[in-house]
């Protein structure tokens, strides 16, 4: 028996007839991009998130792009994000022309050291991108007194944490804009790339209406340089499903993080800490090891699949290595060696969960 990480196929057959009627409907109506469904998901996810609006892009790392365009981030401004992330984030910032400046971790959140955070501001700091890594909330009221201290832009990076609560509010309404990506293995994906701004701002969400749609305001005036960059209606109607159900997935994730949390030998393994000032929704089930190229073997030969988020910090990857040459962030460094994702989803049964902690305890 084999255990993948995410177990999409499973949710699949449980909801099958929903998609595929969902789907048919779509493909009968003949309004394939940016249709019916397409608003109507946009109206329920701004609801859902407490925003004024929502707007459907091609991709989470689009929904970052776009965000910093709308925002006026450009050439020679640099932008404050954590090293520790997917290259998404910083992809978006290098796309504009700006500068990815990188911070080192919180050894037990993994998300952003704020301190570190606010030591990194200059005069060319123009933004902060803040990433609710693993589905943890950062303490975002706290970087957002910095960001209103300095004039910066605040954008959070959701990818990992749809339907995550902060303070009574979700992770996509604290900044100035929130991005979002349906990638199909995130909390809330869909059957392709898709991806999702927030905003309570009404220029940023005109502005990101026209740049995802190649700088159409008016029928027919191409106003700025846009792109193509638009949700499918498939998406939308596939997610307008999922979105009924997200709160029920997340609870099932902490089940199973807290069944993972209890079962692993905590004197091999640093399981995933719970800060407590949001509600973590577990995009990914981190634990710390020391012996991890042992625990992987062990994991193949049982056919159970894990995740290494991340292998290596951003500035260690080719493509910024020559922006950070000589500079160190010892805390990502170091838990780029020891961290291991474990399978985590909805789906994910007590019983596999066993499995996979019996393996870890005892190879
Ligand atoms: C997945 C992800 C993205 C990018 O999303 P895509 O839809 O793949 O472009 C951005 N940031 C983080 C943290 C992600 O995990």
């Amino acid at each position: 028996m084999s255990i993948p990480m995410v177990n999409l196929t499973r949710q699949y057959q449980k909801y099958k007839t929903e998609f595929e009627q969902a789907t048919m409907e779509v493909w009968s109506s003949g309004g394939y991009i940016l249709g019916q469904a397409v608003t109507e998901f946009e109206q329920k996810a701004a609801e859902y998130c407490g925003v004024k609006h929502a707007i459907g892009v091609a991709s989470g790392t689009d929904a970052l792009h776009l965000s910093l365009r709308a925002a006026g981030i450009g050439a020679d401004d640099e932008v404050i994000t954590t090293v520790y992330t997917f290259i998404g984030t910083a992809e978006a910032v290098s796309y504009v022309g700006a500068k990815p400046v990188f911070v080192d971790i919180d050894p037990q959140t993994f998300n952003i050291d704020i301190e570190q955070l606010e030591q990194a501001i200059t005069t060319k700091t123009k933004a902060v991108i803040l990433v609710h890594l693993f589905g943890q909330p950062i303490d975002t009221d706290r970087v957002k007194a910095i960001c209103d201290k300095h004039n910066l832009l605040l954008v959070e990076d959701c990818a990992h944490a749809f339907g995550a609560d902060y303070q009574g509010k979700k992770v996509g309404s604290l900044g100035d804009l929130g991005c979002f990506s349906f990638y199909p293995g995130k909390n809330l994906g869909c059957f392709g790339d898709g991806g999702l701004i927030t905003t309570s701002n009404d220029e940023y969400a005109e502005s990101l209406r026209a740049l995802r749609n190649h700088g159409i305001r008016k029928p027919g005036i191409h106003s700025e340089l846009g792109y193509n960059s638009r949700l499918d209606s498939v998406q939308a109607a596939i997610l307008l499903i999922k979105l009924a159900e997200i709160d029920q997935w997340n609870q099932r994730r902490r089940d199973n993080a807290a069944l993972y949390s209890s079962t692993l030998d905590k004197e091999r393994y640093t399981v995933p800490h719970e800060d407590g000032i949001g509600t973590h929704v577990y995009h990914q089930y981190g634990v710390r090891c020391q012996d991890r190229d042992k625990v992987i073997k062990a994991l193949e030969a049982k056919g159970i699949a894990y995740g290494v988020h991340y292998w290596y910090a951003l500035h260690q990857q080719p493509v910024y290595q020559n922006m950070y040459k000589g500079r160190s962030f010892p805390v990502a460094e170091k838990l780029c060696q020891e961290i291991l994702c474990l399978p985590m989803c909805p789906e994910l049964t007590a019983d596999e969960a066993g499995q996979v902690c019996e393996t870890l305890n005892n190879y």
